[in-house]
């Protein structure tokens, strides 16, 4: 294991770890279209990017993650830029490791593919397996200190991922699912309980698991959820990155629920349940992450 992933590993054996905020509504916030290829901005826009990362970065967050949620080939694709892969993650993680610094790591972020995986879909499990892996190396030579895959609904696409990271070679993968609440509990889009989700993370080789932006879930689902997540993660830390309320159109605006201000309540809470990492997830900006960091040195 190399240096910085290990100084990682032991600061969380000793203090929880605050996580970045959401990346693509912030870039959305600076001109990006809904729909347009965000990560074309890792090269084009740099300074945009970067600046999302410096307030993440000012806000007290100690993970800062790369702007390349929809960076696989299968994602890009869909934009025309499939051959870009590794220009655009090795730009990004360059991006986030410049601003990281010394004080906080980079986390390689890695989206769903798109698609559905056969048996279930159309795509071959090699075909994904390719795509994640070429991101991932992309994201570690530029400087990503771990991988993060998030976003997940499917385990199976999960586990994929997983293994891609860890052959191309990354030291720490943290693996994250999304919940919605249904009549039967929480549940992945697949109908995959957070028991069934985590073990599936794991079994691949997951490091650290847990669950970002759920569908209609509260801060207080957060905290049943982390429960959940805690329980079937066999002692391995689990990350936490809610997001901000559901969006909704205000004055033809999208706007997200949740304040800072509860955010940052909500935190100590997570903890409480189990979570080592807390961060945050669409909607939460860096007035959120500001807020929890100053709760969390109160308590
Ligand atoms: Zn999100």
């Amino acid at each position: 294991m190399n240096a910085r992933t290990a100084a990682l590993l032991a600061q969380l054996a000793q203090r929880p770890l605050l996580c970045d905020g959401a990346t693509g509504t912030q870039l959305q916030g600076l001109g990006l279209a809904p729909g347009a290829c965000g990560e074309l901005w890792n090269t084009q826009f740099p300074e945009r990017v970067r600046s999302v990362h410096r307030r993440y970065f000012e806000a007290g967050a100690d993970l800062l993650t790369t702007n390349t949620f929809g960076g696989t080939a299968c994602v890009l694709e869909s934009h025309g830029v499939a051959g870009r892969v590794h220009e655009l993650s090795y730009a990004a993680a360059r991006l986030a490791r410049e601003i990281a610094g010394e004080r906080a790591w980079v986390l390689g972020d890695m989206g769903p593919f798109g698609g559905m995986l056969e048996p279930l879909g159309e795509t071959p499990v090699e075909t994904v397996a390719a795509a994640f892996r070429e991101q991932a190396e992309a994201l570690l030579a530029g400087g990503a200190d771990a991988i993060l895959v998030e976003t997940m609904s499917d385990p199976a696409e999960a586990a994929v991922a997983v293994r891609a990271a860890k052959a191309a070679g990354a030291d720490l993968v943290v693996a994250t699912f999304t919940f919605q609440k249904t009549t039967v509990g929480y549940r992945t889009m697949m109908g995959t309980t957070a028991a069934a989700a985590v073990a599936a993370a794991l079994e691949a080789g997951a490091d650290i698991v847990g669950a970002n932006c759920g569908t209609d879930l509260s801060l207080p689902d957060y905290e049943l959820l982390t429960a959940e997540l805690v329980a079937a993660a066999d002692g391995k830390p689990v990350i936490v990155q809610p997001n901000a309320g559901s969006p909704k159109l205000v004055d033809g605006q999208v706007s997200y629920a949740e304040s800072a201000a509860e955010f940052a309540e909500s935190a100590p809470r997570f903890l409480a349940a189990g979570a080592r990492i807390v961060g945050g997830c669409c909607g939460s900006t860096p007035a959120h992450i500001a807020a929890i960091a100053a709760r969390l040195t109160s308590t």
